[in-house]
């Protein structure tokens, strides 16, 4: 489905806009709030941009310090050049492992790599854990939001998915619901073999992984099974653990509109006696899938400072309208508009830098103050000069004619008082598809302002 048409089918769903129009504006309001209880937020986003930009310069020495780390506190470690080798080495592990059944919980980037396909290939079963994921699953969905994937599920939609697939009785109350998904994958828990993870944060200096969550799913999925595999992007990582308490202010409060989230899961290598908590082995993949070509250009290089809390989402004007699915990528909304072109390539993805306004709300909410419009204008400028052929000679022909035009003011007049005489309206089809262009005015401002002296007498 092409976006215009997934657009149009999200703008004529008056279930999918109400469900929309509620989440969005609840998480404004909360992510508002919760900035109020933050000490500085301004300095806090400028100080995260900064240890983000400090990152991203040096990532190959923070990435080699964080294996060593990681790896001396017993992590094994694996590098994935792309989606095919991050599955081929989770895939590997399963197979190895003789795993039949996986839990899954707070992982886009299994979402990006198109794990659970992969793995049931493998004839490994994956299980969501994370409420919203699962409701997805049980659904054969698509997340259609980084932070709150059925974001585009009402809780009737959602109660009627329940009775059909979990067997309940029909129910409207959300506590009811949650517990009956809670008790069906409290088994799932007790029978996988390996629990898989995505990561928030990654410190070099200690080979510490962060997960923040509020279900406590998460936990059970890197501490009960005896295999933790956690999945990360390599942008995850940063220096310090002290730097964490800066991103911990921002993510919470941007993602969900926490002070901070119910569960914040440290996780150091794997346990270290037969009684502790945690699995006996731990696997760390480090995705690369493109990531790296970001960072050969500053402008480029900030979209990899993103902490994922969804917040550009809440407040674009674009996504608030049609929601994460017409947008036919992973990542929905302006980050995934920025994120998706430069992951799988502008000429799979031409249409997402135009799915914007450009309105700059993206950018004023963002916690490491990513600058997304500009972003969006320089990958507009590398589907323009992809576009081959006849359609960009036109447009330069056309560029260069109204240069010539608009730097000449006796040309410019000219040329705008033969237009009014012959009613000449420029052939734009792609802007007057959508918008009302007005008729030139009988007269120019120049002639009304001639017209005006001469009624004065000033000559
Ligand atoms: S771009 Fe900024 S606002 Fe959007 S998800 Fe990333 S960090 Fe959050």
């Amino acid at each position: 489905m092409t976006f215009e048409a997934g657009a149009r089918a999200a703008l004529s769903d008056a279930q999918l806009r109400g469900a929309l129009r509620h989440a969005t504006t609840l998480f404004a309001e909360k992510r508002r709030a919760a900035m109020a209880t933050a000490p500085d937020w301004e300095g806090a986003r400028d100080r995260a941009r900064a240890i983000k930009d400090e990152t991203l310069l040096h990532l190959d020495r923070y990435l080699d310090q964080f294996t060593a780390s990681a790896e001396r506190a017993g992590a094994r470690m694996h590098w994935a050049r792309d989606a095919g080798e991050a599955c081929e080495i989770i895939g590997r592990i399963g197979e190895v492992l003789g795993a039949r059944t996986v839990v899954k919980s707070k992982s886009m980037a299994t979402e990006e790599i198109h794990l659970n396909a992969a793995l049931a290939r493998r004839g490994i079963d994956p299980i969501e854990t994370d409420l919203g994921e699962y409701i997805i699953q049980l659904a054969g969905d698509t997340p259609s939001h980084i932070v709150v994937p059925a974001i585009h599920k009402t809780k009737a939609q959602i109660a009627a998915l329940f009775v059909e697939k979990l067997g309940i009785a029909p129910s409207d109350d959300a506590a009811a619901l949650t517990a009956a998904a809670r008790l069906a994958l409290r088994r799932r828990f007790a029978e996988a073999d390996i629990g898989i993870s995505g990561v928030n944060f990654a410190v070099a200096e200690t080979g510490t992984i962060l997960i923040l969550e509020n279900e406590g799913n998460a936990r059970l999925t890197t501490s009960l099974p005896r295999t933790h595999i956690a999945l990360m992007g390599i942008e995850k990582v940063i220096p310090r653990f002290a730097d964490l308490e800066v991103f911990l202010q921002l993510l919470p409060r941007s993602g969900t509109g926490q002070v901070l989230t119910a569960y914040q899961s440290l996780l150091t290598g794997v346990k270290r006696h037969p009684d502790d908590e945690g699995p006996d082995e731990l696997h760390i993949v480090l995705l690369d899938n493109g990531r790296s070509r970001m960072l050969a250009a500053p402008v480029t290089r900030q979209s990899l400072a993103c902490i994922r809390c969804g917040a550009c989402l809440n407040a674009c004007p674009v996504y608030r309208q049609i929601g994460g699915h017409a947008y036919g990528s992973v990542y929905p909304g302006p980050i995934g508009a920025i994120l998706t072109p430069q992951l799988i390539g502008i000429e799979r993805s031409a249409h997402l830098p135009y799915a914007s306004s450009l309105c700059g709300a993206c950018r004023d909410v963002c916690p490491v103050k990513i600058d997304i419009p500009a972003l969006l204008l320089h990958l507009r400028a590398q589907v323009i000069e992809q576009r081959a052929g006849k359609s960009r000679l036109l447009e330069r022909v056309a560029f260069r004619c109204y240069t010539a035009i608009m730097a000449r003011p006796r040309l410019y007049e000219w040329t705008m008082r033969v237009a009014r005489i012959l009613r000449i309206v420029p052939p734009l089809p792609a802007w007057t598809k959508w918008r009302d262009l007005r008729p030139l005015a009988p007269r120019s401002f120049r002639e009304e302002w001639r017209a005006g002296l001469r009624d004065e007498g000033v000559s």
